[in-house]
């Protein structure tokens, strides 16, 4: 029995990781959840799954969650009130919990960079879907792995599939896994895109995009900020660098190909220019359970793939110029240090300004670029964290100054 921590379990992640425990109930419990505000949502996961911690990062909601809790409790609805806790140092207290083997990272944003440090320091092993984190803070987190001997497994669906296509690979000499020391036989990693919302869009259909048309994917159900990032591309951009922290290669080995089907989750070519690829329905509770299960394979009831029924897969080159955001992050992941914190946080800034209709859909880019170009003299190049902490509230500054200053015009 493998006990598991959800982090940000009110989420599209965490409620998936919930299902899968519910699929298993002889293989996983779960000690800790952690949730933003969803009460309702995370009463309802509190009683199913019967948590040791539950953290909610708006403290002010404790009481109310407390009084519910016990109400339940009293007409044994409930078994036993886990500990409350709230906050980010309550976030941090769930995700480090004492019993818990593994800790799923469901929080969206650079707001899980703390709970998944605490993670770290305490030794776990982590499934990583808050890529975020990494992409903020690739060089602080990896030594901490390294000192810690915690593994990071990846849960992003692309990186599950490099993940599976490596087993088997050996790694190399006194590396352990995610530490982005590259697996001598690796040369090549080709993440694939769906194209996002609006694949097929004219730049002057673009112009007009409203959030209702960019917050519907047409593969995947996912949280709407990575949603809108599917839509600008910016989510391939971030698991671009992604890819880097986890597996070591350099940027130039690590390409994007648009596969508008989402059957085909990523591919490695080896060094004997063996191409190897993972295929599955776009459903994230695959690269969830592998997590889990890693090393082994458990047996599912999901429906099975039948490439007949598909008909034929399709693949194309990206259009950077239409969807500027990934050479962003090639960029900003080419120049490291600081400048991908910079890139993340203008990215999340200005994702949340389009979702609250202040800025039109292509003008997401251009925030950020001009934020990246702001720090490019302040870059550092080995971070610690409150770099990352202190640069993270600079480029988000950033972006909203500028969004101040033009309103007119975005
Ligand atoms: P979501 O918006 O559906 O859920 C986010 C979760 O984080 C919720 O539980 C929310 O309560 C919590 N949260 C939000 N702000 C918080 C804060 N400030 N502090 C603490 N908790 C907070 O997002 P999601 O789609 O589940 O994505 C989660 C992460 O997984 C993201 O980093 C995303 O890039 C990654 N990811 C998601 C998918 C997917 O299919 N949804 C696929 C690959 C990677
Ligand atoms: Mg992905």
């Amino acid at each position: 029995m493998k006990a598991i921590s959800v982090l940000g379990s009110t989420g599209s992640i965490g409620t998936q990781t919930l299902e899968i425990v519910q699929e298993f109930p002889n293989q996983f419990k779960v000690v800790a959840l952690t949730a933003g505000k969803n009460l309702p949502l995370l009463i309802e996961q509190v009683q199913s799954h019967n948590p040791e911690i539950v953290a909610l990062a708006d403290k002010s909601l404790l009481p109310e969650l407390q009084e519910n809790l016990s109400d339940l409790y009293k007409i044994k609805k409930l078994k036993k009130i886990p500990y409350l806790t709230g906050g980010v140092e309550g976030l941090n207290e769930a995700a480090s919990w004492n019993q818990a083997d593994l800790v799923v990272t469901g929080i969206v944003g650079c707001a899980g960079l703390l709970p998944t440090l605490a993670a770290i320091k305490s030794g776990k092993d982590l499934a990583l879907a808050n890529k975020e984190t990494l992409i903020a803070a690739g060089p602080v987190v990896l030594p901490e792995l390294k000192k810690t001997g915690s593994r990071l497994l990846p849960a992003d669906s692309e990186h599950s599939a490099i993940f599976q296509c490596l087993q088997g690979t050996p790694l190399a000499k006194n590396a352990s896994l995610s530490t982005g020391i590259p697996t001598p036989g690796l040369q090549r990693i080709q993440l694939t895109a769906s194209g996002g919302a609006f694949r097929d869009w004219s730049t002057e259909d673009l112009k007009k995009a409203t959030v209702k048309d960019a917050t519907s994917h047409p593969n995947w159900s996912m949280g709407k900020k990575i949603t809108v990032d599917s839509a600008t591309l910016m989510n391939k951009g971030l698991e671009v660098i992604e890819a880097h922290y986890l597996f070591g290669l350099d940027y130039e080995n690590i390409e994007i190909v648009i596969h508008p089907q989402s059957i085909i989750h990523s591919m490695i070519e080896l060094a004997d220019s063996s191409v190897l690829a993972q295929l599955g329905w776009p459903d994230m509770k695959l690269p969830i359970l592998y997590c889990m299960s890693w090393p082994n394979r458990l047996k599912t009831p999901w429906k099975r793939l039948n490439l007949a029924q598909i008909g034929e897969l399709n693949f194309r080159n990206p259009d950077t110029e239409k969807y500027p955001c990934m050479n962003l992050a090639y960029s900003a992941g080419k120049l490291g240090g600081t400048m991908p914190a910079v890139l993340n946080a203008a990215n999340e800034e200005a994702v949340a300004q389009f979702l609250a209709e202040k800025i039109s859909f292509l003008n997401i880019p251009k925030l950020i670029e001009s934020a990246c170009e702001a720090h490019k003299n302040d870059l550092k190049t080995n971070p610690n964290l409150d770099d990352v902490l202190i640069i993270d509230k600079w480029a988000r500054r950033n972006v909203k100054e500028q969004v101040e200053k033009n309103q007119k015009s975005l």
